[in-house]
């Protein structure tokens, strides 16, 4: 593909691109893909082409062969997982961050990309009013984010151990603390930090799903007692199965008075912290020591872009660096080497999209649209609460509806078969999708909100549709 050539194929992507979403609005597929597995790789060939193939006629493949293996993330009508949007502007600015094809190895390699990505982390910080104390890098996911954070809080706990013995030369083991409704991913990087599974502690969490603080001081002091060494406390903003919200001002003061590393994981939630009216809830995100937020997910800016934040970017670079003599520059005294940020030395031009996003929308613009999903989970909660037979299953600050409906006499795994039965049918239906999830040992529907083209009538349709599949006598 020559530039002439990129020039008349890139036109038609854009169309197609284009033409796709408009099919999207238009609810022209069914929201959740229906191949069976398998079936997209036996449609194409097993053996790579020999010669070199035309472009030409790949977008009717992809049209024919793809697309039906594809979810609909962007669909009005997704209200599974969690919203991922790609809004259009950001997808232009991931277009011409793959055009330009920088690799930010260090400032020099690309001054536009390291500053752009500080300007950008640095306007979202403002959006959030978080204090100048913080400063922002874009990771690709959470959950590299909060492997960061907890080798982080290792290190401090060890006094940069890693530079000497490691894990292996500590003498007292080192705990990390999250909620039992904390992601998964939090597990995950306190394995791969080599914590150690043991060293994990599952706190408790109130009626409303957030982290019991009490039951956290209760599990320090005895980790204390038992000669171990409390390091690190995760607490969640915004649940993955509940949107629960763990207290950040009283975990921060057991964090504190004992001297434990404070991760706020906002990954889905945290976007909604542009609304002043939502600040309440992450009172004491001031005292934590390091955060993340995926703008990829409810904001707007297409995956990947993970934004993690931290008050001692010293620190992390102290942990993080390596500094090769081929990458070091005159400029290094003056500059941030976003590869001591982080952990892959490559970093692709990722703040374009947040820069085009936040630029198209403006503040105002993204906190109204926020503001709309608030209001559609506000309204299904209502909706559920006045519905005889139906069972909201937790508060609503943002904008996921967690719902049961109990046929007269259900429990048990005769609730749960009734649970999966009706989700199942909606899912296959085409019109929508749900994710069913595993509460307090039965199963849920969780209605999650966000979607970028979702409107009310959307909301209208689906709980119309919830109350017909799960009503319906089968
Ligand atoms: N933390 C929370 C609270 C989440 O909801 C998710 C979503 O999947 C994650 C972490 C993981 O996000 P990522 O895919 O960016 O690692």
């Amino acid at each position: 593909v020559d530039t002439e050539e990129f020039r008349r194929l890139g036109h038609e992507v854009v169309d197609w691109i284009a033409d796709y979403r408009a099919r999207l609005a238009r609810g022209e597929f069914p929201v959740m893909s229906r191949v069976a597995p398998g079936e997209v790789r036996a449609a194409l060939p097993v053996v790579p082409p020999v010669q070199p193939q035309s472009l030409d006629g790949v977008l009717d493949e992809l049209t024919r062969l793809i697309l039906p293996g594809c979810t609909h993330w962007q669909d009005p009508r997704f209200f599974a997982y969690f919203p991922s949007n790609s809004s259009l502007a950001a997808v232009l600015g991931d277009f011409l961050s793959t055009g330009l094809a920088q690799l930010g190895l260090n400032w020099q390699a690309s001054p536009a990309l390291t500053e752009l990505e500080e300007l950008t982390t640095d306007w979202l910080r403002q959006m959030l009013e978080l204090s100048s104390d913080w400063s922002g890098v874009i990771q690709d996911t959470a959950s590299t984010a909060t492997l960061v954070a907890l080798i982080s809080a290792r290190e401090r706990a060890t006094e940069y151990g890693a530079a000497r013995g490691g894990l292996q030369a500590s003498g007292r083991p080192l705990v990390v603390y999250a909620s039992s409704q904390s992601h998964s991913s939090v597990e995950k990087a306190a394995l791969l930090a080599g914590f150690g599974r043991d060293n994990v502690r599952i706190v408790a969490v109130d009626q409303h799903f957030g982290m019991s603080a009490d039951a956290l001081r209760t599990a320090v002091a005895q980790d204390e007692a038992a000669g171990r060494l409390p390091c690190a406390i995760v607490a969640t903003v915004g649940s993955t199965a509940t949107t629960a919200v763990d207290p950040l001002e009283a975990l921060a003061g057991v964090a504190r008075t004992r001297g434990l590393w404070l991760h706020v994981d906002a990954a889905m939630a945290g976007s909604a912290m542009i609304l002043p009216e939502c600040r309440p809830l992450w009172q004491g995100i001031e005292l934590a020591d390091s955060l993340v937020l995926n703008p990829h997910k409810w904001l707007g800016a297409s995956f990947d872009c993970s934004t993690y934040f931290v008050r001692d970017p010293q620190h992390l670079v102290r942990v993080m660096s390596t500094n090769p003599s081929y990458l070091r520059t005159a400029a290094d005294a003056k500059v941030r080497n976003f590869r001591d940020w982080g952990i892959p030395l490559g970093r692709r031009f990722r703040a374009l999209k947040l820069w085009l996003l936040i630029r198209e929308q403006g503040v105002q613009g993204l906190q109204a649209r926020l503001r709309r999903d608030l209001e559609h989970a506000r309204w299904l909660a209502a909706q559920i609460d006045a519905t005889p037979g139906w069972q909201r299953l937790a508060p609503v600050p943002f904008q996921t509806v967690c719902v049961r409906h109990v046929p007269d006499g259900a429990t048990g795994e005769a609730l749960d078969a009734h649970t999966l039965a009706w989700v199942r049918r909606i899912n296959e239906s085409g019109r929508a999708f749900l994710t069913a999830a595993v509460l307090e040992d039965r199963w849920m529907v969780r209605v999650s909100f966000g979607g970028e083209g979702t409107t009310h009538d959307h909301v209208v349709a689906l709980w119309a549709q919830m109350q017909d599949e799960a009503e319906r006598r089968v």
